[in-house]
């Protein structure tokens, strides 16, 4: 109120016609007219409080309780949302450590199969000399160098078992024993050995030793070698 009283008083006296004689008419003023007008607002701001009703009452533990509830909920709803979020997480690392890489993208020039009187134990993906070859996942390098008929390859035995084979390869960046892990670089496109054009020939050898179609057991493990 003190604030109240005194914004009185210097508005009477801004209102004062004779500029001279204002803080005479304020110091006068403000005891009589500013402190009885401030007893009077005071009493209009502090409005008298009603007494509650039992229905009040009860209405207001409704609404404590309510307000107790809506809290309880949200911070339900929000642990949920945690875990969620965890749970999306986990999974995505997950995912990505179970993920499986193309050895490379190209163009597919021969697939797994019967060609030319023979068997074609490989997957032909055609790409300019220098494209970055990598390992489809996780895996221990059993050997990198000159190879029969593919020039130069590199053969990495996956923690599951199955044997992956690069051929034609231009280098490696591997050495024997080294582990790798899926999505590695571990060499490049090349065009030694029998090859007809710059490409990767890949091989899937199965646990058991079986070769089995390499386009398939990439396709079955989400790996795109068109790029797509
Ligand atoms: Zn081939």
């Amino acid at each position: 109120m003190a604030g109240f009283a005194a914004g009185a008083a210097v508005a009477a006296a801004q209102a004062a016609p004779n500029g001279g004689s204002a803080p005479a008419d304020a110091e006068t003023l403000a005891p009589t007219g500013v402190g009885g007008g401030g007893a009077g607002a005071a009493e209009r701001l502090v409005a008298p409080v009603p007494l509650r009703s039992a229905l009040d009452e009860v209405a207001l533990l409704d609404d404590a309780e309510q307000t107790r509830r809506d809290k309880a909920a949200q911070a339900a709803r929000d642990e949920a949302a945690r875990q969620e979020a965890a749970r999306q997480e986990a999974a995505r690392q997950e995912e990505l450590r179970n993920r499986v890489y193309p050895p490379v993208t190209g163009v597919i020039t021969s697939n797994y199969g019967p060609r030319w009187g023979t068997t074609h134990y490989g997957l032909d993906i055609a790409n300019k000399i220098g494209t970055p070859i990598r390992a489809p996942m996780a895996g221990v390098v059993i050997d990198a160098g000159p190879a029969s008929g593919f020039g130069l390859w590199v053969k990495i035995r996956h923690d599951d078992g199955t044997i992956t084979v690069y051929g034609h390869i231009n280098s490696y960046s591997v050495r024997e024993g080294q582990r790798v892990q899926g999505g590695q670089v571990i060499a490049e496109v090349g065009n030694r050995g029998i090859s007809t054009g710059p490409h990767l020939h890949f091989e899937v050898w199965s646990p058991s030793g079986k070769k089995v179609d390499p386009l398939a057991w990439l396709q079955e493990r989400g790996a795109d070698v068109s790029g797509g």
